[in-house]
């Protein structure tokens, strides 16, 4: 497992690459913002996660996540932030986080996001999904409709994942929130929302049949 860390804190760059270490990952970082996204534009295959500081010299931690999200590199991004309003987060999800961590932080929580963001799908499960036109492969990560691939953040695989594991039954906000984001959101009660209306937009938007369906106060379902 390797790490790119993208913090201009020189201090906790160098905290963040030993703690990483002792746990048997390996990690770089870089101490810009310009120099970040150039290391994932040419080096995002030889990551599994990226820890990615907001405020950064030269360009801000938001836009190296938007920049990258817009090339379609689809690699985890935990986003460090000393931020703490709730329009932030959404612009952060927005932009394609995975997560985040408001600073100061305890180091295990990295690990734990880490570990969340990066964790493979189990063996057994089946090998694809498949809901009409919509198919999802675990294994690969890879989601297609009508035949062409659709890029889906890591959250958002998880998500659409869960829904599809569950064909037309009601899902309830609370057991998405529970199963999918492993944390407590209690500051995010709409983080659901924000997630779904991603994945409306990145699957049922050009097509005519919409399989995300909203069940009013209750959650949402996919159906067949
Ligand atoms: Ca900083």
């Amino acid at each position: 497992m390797k790490i790119l860390i993208i913090e201009d804190e020189e201090s906790l760059a160098k905290l963040l690459k030993m703690g990483l270490k002792k746990e048997g990952y390996a990690a770089d970082y870089v101490l810009d913002g310009e120099l970040g996204q150039k290391r994932i534009e040419l080096y995002h295959r030889d990551y599994d996660a990226v820890i990615l500081d907001l405020m950064l010299p030269k360009k801000s931690g938001l836009e190296v996540l938007k920049n990258i999200r817009q090339l379609n590199v689809s690699i985890p991004v935990l986003i460090l932030t000393a931020k703490d309003s709730l329009d932030d987060k959404v612009t952060l999800l927005d932009a394609g986080a995975d997560d985040y961590l408001i600073k100061p932080f305890h180091f295990n929580e990295v690990l734990a996001r880490l570990r969340a963001l990066t964790r493979r799908p189990e063996k057994v499960l089946p090998a694809e999904l498949r809901i009409a036109d919509l198919v999802l492969v675990p294994e690969t990560k890879i989601v297609s409709r009508n035949g062409k691939e659709i890029k889906l953040t890591l959250k958002e695989f998880r998500l659409l994942e869960y829904l599809m594991r569950r064909p037309n039954q009601a899902v309830e906000r609370e057991d998405l929130v529970d199963n999918i984001w492993d944390f407590q959101f209690d500051s995010l009660s709409n983080i659901v929302d924000v997630y779904i209306n991603r994945l409306r937009e990145k699957i049922d938007k050009d097509s005519g049949k919409k399989l995300i369906e909203t069940i009013h106060g209750v959650g949402y379902k996919i159906k067949t």
